[in-house]
């Protein structure tokens, strides 16, 4: 029998990786997919191009706060996976109004309609942002939440939301804290691809601080198959931590991106004024999707890397538009 999943943000970076995974050649086939999507500065509809005219895809613009929308949506469908967010740090420390509504307004809408309409499961995507910051060690999914921006508050507050509609109603709601991402179509608002097309223009990239800080990096391809391993075979209530295992500093990554872009680091690099309330470091532990859902990381770092230079260096008509929409 076909499955109807709602994808919600399916235009953004990782939501748009997740469609394009569900619906190619290495999808399960027996699924259709459903994009809601507001397409916020963040939204792009030619993330979706690639299956724009696949049989089993379809596109609804709106927004996910829309308690109508979301209610008619939600009868004609069996499961959710729920990418919809306001998703950068640094603007939620320019106002965080927004990361409330959609973040956590728009998740209550959500699974509140999810719960009315009988959906079978429930998949919520989170981030390892929830824990905080952590000096040394790695949080497994029992450890409290102690988020520090408006960002990582909002998304904390929306886990709790979505769980407690499972605690309460006995929705299946599953939750993922994944790492950072990168990849191909990330907006060149985020680090690595910043980075990247400022380098690949000859301009130079805004450092934070003293580049210490220290990120766990997620190719997409893993972290959609984190994510397919928990819709399919995750249980309800349960919180997955996902992580890709390569550690760097942002100094370290700093490096690595001008190494693949031929750009040197005295001309290049500029050190500018740290992240107020800047996390130093993140680490998600992962036992448990390993043992429990067979998940292992398969993209090595430098092949990824090198597949996402490429990737810019390939399509500046993608990003050339955006880097106007773009924070920094
Ligand atoms: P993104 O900013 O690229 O995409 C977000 C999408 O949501 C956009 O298409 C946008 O138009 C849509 N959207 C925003 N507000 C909406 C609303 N009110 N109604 C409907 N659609 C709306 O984000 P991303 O990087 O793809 O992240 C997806 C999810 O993964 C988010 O929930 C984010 O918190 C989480 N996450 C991301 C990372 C990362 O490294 N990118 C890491 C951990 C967790």
């Amino acid at each position: 029998m076909t499955t109807r999943i709602l994808v919600t943000g399916g235009a953004g970076f990782i939501g748009s990786h997740y469609v394009r995974t569900l619906l190619g050649p290495q999808g399960p086939g027996d699924v259709t997919a459903t994009v809601l999507d507001k397409l916020t500065y963040a939204g792009n509809p030619a993330n979706l191009d690639e299956v724009r005219d696949h049989p089993r895809f379809a596109f609804v613009r709106g927004d996910i706060c829309d308690p109508e929308l979301v209610g008619k949506l939600m009868a004609e469908h069996d499961e959710v996976v729920h990418f919809a967010a306001e998703s950068h740090v640094d603007r939620s420390i320019d106002g965080g109004a927004e990361f409330v509504r959609t973040n956590v307004m728009g998740t209550h809408t959500l699974v509140d309609h999810a719960h009315r309409a009988g959906i079978q499961t429930f998949v919520h995507i989170s981030t390892d942002e929830v824990y905080g910051s952590i000096d040394e060690g790695s949080w497994p999914e029992t450890d409290p939440l102690q988020p520090n921006s408006p960002y990582s508050s909002a998304k904390a507050s929306s886990d709790l939301i979505a769980l407690s509609y499972h605690r309460t109603h006995g929705l299946d709601v599953r939750v993922t804290r994944c790492s950072n991402n990168y990849g191909h179509h990330h907006f060149p608002e985020k680090v690595i691809p910043l980075f990247i097309t400022n380098l690949l223009d000859g301009r130079k990239v805004p450092l934070y601080g003293d580049g210490g800080n220290v990120r766990d990096w997620l190719h997409i391809d893993d972290h959609v198959q984190g994510i397919e391993l928990v819709r399919t075979k995750g249980r309800a209530g349960e919180v997955y931590n996902i992580g890709g295992g390569t550690e760097l500093s942002n100094k370290e990554l700093t490096r690595l991106l001008l190494e693949a872009c031929g750009a040197d680091w005295d001309e290049s690099v500029e050190y500018v004024q740290d992240r107020k309330g800047h996390d130093r470091r993140y680490s998600v532990d992962c036992t448990k999707i390993r043992t429990e859902l067979g998940y292992e990381p398969r993209k090595d770092f430098a092949t990824g890397l090198a597949e996402t230079v490429a990737w810019y260096r390939d399509n500046r008509d993608w990003w050339e538009p955006l880097k106007g929409r773009a924070a920094l």
